[in-house]
């Protein structure tokens, strides 16, 4: 017997299924497993419990786990050149927190980005920072490049004199200028902390910049945004000594998490095991990619930040709709032509639910094969949309773009449906 709840829910996944093969992702954040690592959330790794490092587990039973773990450990040192690794935070915000634990008490003054500029939730008074009673300082940063004011920065630094200095962002355009700043860190003696949520995956694809080549000591991380892998974090860290390296393991657990996520863990091992292959080609392609979109919807009349300095070094842009109804209309009006974006605040913002902006990734749309010439028929959709052209007739465009577009690439199991599951049932 199948009860109709049960089965009214899996419709529903289903109709999700079907609506995002049909769709135009575009939230920065988001991604494409590959169907191999998907296998990995469904095996019987997601029913245990692991708790502790390997082969120091509290229970029995991780043999295999234990295998994985440290496998994956061991690629993800690897594959981002480095000397620590902790797989076990479930997200980016539990890895964020868990540095907190590790190194900052309540009080302490860590610097950071403000939201309006991009930064995440979790550098919040009401979200990670504000949960560990943190003072946080923000940056000065320049709204025409998007970047932190070097030489006002170095000011704050020497004036505030932080126990960490933070860095990284939701809306993540461009590098920030840590080698410009390195003298400074050294002087104050402060560690240096790099969010790489929104980046991982062009890290790992050496695009973008490599913050533990350029002295961070200690590296958070999502790894499903630009990273193709599972819903899950994990922590990375060089130039770290043997206390710092033990803090962090103990902040992880059992400090914000008691078990881990067993089957994301491997699932990530598997992403791990496909970026040591893919990386590079994806993650150069993803840039050109988000470069093309910003040049061709600018053409367009469309407000894209940053022209004068081709738009983004990322995965993303980000574009002032104010002259279109505002971030909030826009987003409403792309979802219903099925093209899925978020509305966001920009610097000059002061509300955060009636922001001016969208933020755009191109990620997923690389992941499943598109390039630069697609970047310019997204574009021509898109700048419909902010030309009031009716929603549902631009869905019928979208739709038929999508057709071509719907198997997974940069993956083992290339040219598989990238938006169907198994039915078990
Ligand atoms: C997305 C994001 C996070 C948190 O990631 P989750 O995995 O959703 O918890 C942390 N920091 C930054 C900069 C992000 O963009």
């Amino acid at each position: 017997m199948i009860n109709e709840e049960a089965l009214w829910i899996r419709d529903k996944v289903r109709a999700h299924n079907k609506w995002f093969e049909e769709s135009i992702p575009m939230i920065a954040s988001e991604n494409l497993m590959s169907p191999l690592a998907k296998e990995m959330l469904i095996s019987d790794f997601a029913d245990r419990y692991a708790e502790g490092l390997p082969g120091k587990r509290y229970y029995q039973g991780n043999i295999y786990v234990d295998e994985v773990e440290l496998k994956a450990m061991e690629m993800a040192r690897e594959l981002f050149d480095c000397n620590f690794a902790d797989l076990r935070p479930i997200s980016g915000t539990v890895a964020n927190m868990a540095v907190l634990f590790a190194f900052a008490e309540p009080g302490d003054i860590i610097t950071t980005c403000a939201l309006a500029q991009g930064a995440h939730i979790s550098t919040a008074k009401f979200g990670a920072f504000g949960l560990r009673s943190v003072e946080s300082v923000n940056y000065p940063f320049n709204e025409s490049d998007m970047n932190l004011d070097v030489d006002e920065t170095i000011k704050v630094l020497k004036d505030v004199r932080p126990k960490v200095a933070q860095f990284g962002l939701s809306v993540f355009l461009f590098p920030p200028p840590l080698k410009d700043l390195m003298d400074t860190f050294d002087e104050i003696g402060c560690t240096v902390w790099y969010d790489a949520a929104h980046v991982l995956g062009l890290i790992a694809g050496g695009q973008f910049q490599d913050p533990l080549r350029e002295g961070v000591h200690i590296l958070s991380s999502s790894t499903h945004k630009t990273f193709p892998g599972p819903n899950h974090g994990m922590l990375l860290g060089d130039n770290l000594d043997e206390e710092q390296e033990k803090a962090l393991h103990r902040a992880v657990f059992p400090g914000v998490t008691s078990s881990h996520h067993l089957h994301a863990m491997a699932a990530l091992a598997v992403t791990l095991a496909e970026m040591k292959v893919y990386a590079k080609d994806y993650a150069a392609q993803t840039v050109k990619n988000s470069r093309a979109l910003g040049e061709a919807l600018y053409e367009r009349g469309i407000e894209v930040l940053c022209p004068d300095l081709g738009f983004t070094r990322s995965h993303a842009i980000a574009v002032d709709v104010s002259a279109h109804g505002g971030g909030k209309t826009v987003a409403q009006d792309l979802e219903d032509a099925n093209i899925i974006c978020n509305k966001n605040m920009l610097p000059s913002d002061t509300s955060a639910v009636k922001p001016s902006g969208i933020r755009l990734g191109v990620q997923e749309l690389t992941r499943v094969g598109m390039r630069e010439s697609e970047m310019t028929q997204v574009a021509e959709l898109i700048a419909r949309i902010c030309n009031k052209d009716p929603p549902a007739k631009v869905k019928e465009d979208v739709k038929e773009l999508k057709r071509g577009f719907t198997k997974i690439r940069y993956c083992f199991n290339e040219g598989e449906e990238a938006y169907r599951f198994h039915e078990l049932v």
